[in-house]
């Protein structure tokens, strides 16, 4: 099986039109979202009805579309993020937040490893994997050898040896089984890793290979989508320098 791995859309349609073109030519069976299909960007809607369409497709919640349909998640968001939280719930309609509802916050049907937006180790608490500490506690509560992230929006590889680095397309990863690793497969809306092309993985589970690409998009499109919504105008800029 080949599977087509994102993770934090942000409403960003003109990057997930691109990554989803992009990946056009590769054979995938299945696409695996990890969450954040809204917050930030000018079209939840569409992002949400892009996803849900596809053919093969399974996804979980992440934290900014657990905070559309429960307003008690908001409470840690800052102003700027909550001003995208504000403009989705006001752009989704019932059906999309249906879907977003229903959303597992762990994908562990799949064989070899496991789906989550934050951290396999209390998926509800929206833990940032980013120091070898974090990895450690996803490490143990993690039953399968593998496990996809998102979140931070930093493409990142870790081994439970210790090791920790980020990933960029130069770096094909084959998994070794004999321990553990977690793979961040960083952001198709609003990558943070200074490089503002959006990103996505692609994970062959046959040959254990796991590659990540960047892909270029209309970033002018994009940002004034989000100066047009009201949005703060740095999710706008921010777009422009990946981070
Ligand atoms: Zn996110």
């Amino acid at each position: 099986m080949r599977y087509l791995i994102l993770s934090d859309i942000h409403s960003n349609l003109e990057a997930l039109t691109a990554v989803l073109a992009d990946a056009g030519d590769e054979r995938i069976d299945e696409v695996i979202c990890l969450g954040d299909f809204v917050g930030y960007g000018a079209n939840p809607a569409e992002c949400v009805d892009m996803i849900r369409s596809l053919p093969s497709v399974e996804a979980v919640l992440g934290n900014h579309d657990a905070a559309v349909i429960d307003v008690t998640q908001r409470e840690l968001f800052n102003p700027v993020a909550r001003a995208g939280i504000i403009h989705s719930e006001a752009k989704l309609q019932e059906s999309h937040r249906k879907y977003l509802n229903e959303l597992p916050l762990v994908l562990d049907s799949k064989p070899g490893f496991v789906a989550v937006h934050a951290s396999p180790y209390k998926p509800e608490a929206w833990v940032y994997v980013v120091e070898p500490l974090e990895a450690a506690d996803a490490f143990h509560a993690m039953t399968s050898p593998l496990a996809f992230i998102g979140h931070t929006h930093f493409p990142a590889v870790y081994t439970n040896d210790g090791l920790a680095r980020s990933f960029s397309p130069v770096d094909d990863i084959v998994v070794d089984e004999k321990q553990k690793t977690m793979i961040n497969v960083g952001s198709v809306g609003q990558p943070r890793d200074g490089d503002p092309r959006a990103a996505y993985v692609i994970y062959d589970d046959d040959a254990k290979s796991v590659r990540i690409r960047r892909v270029d998009y209309d970033i002018d499109a994009a940002a004034a989508k989000i100066l047009e919504a009201g949005l703060p105008q740095m999710l706008a800029e921010r777009l422009y320098r990946g981070y």
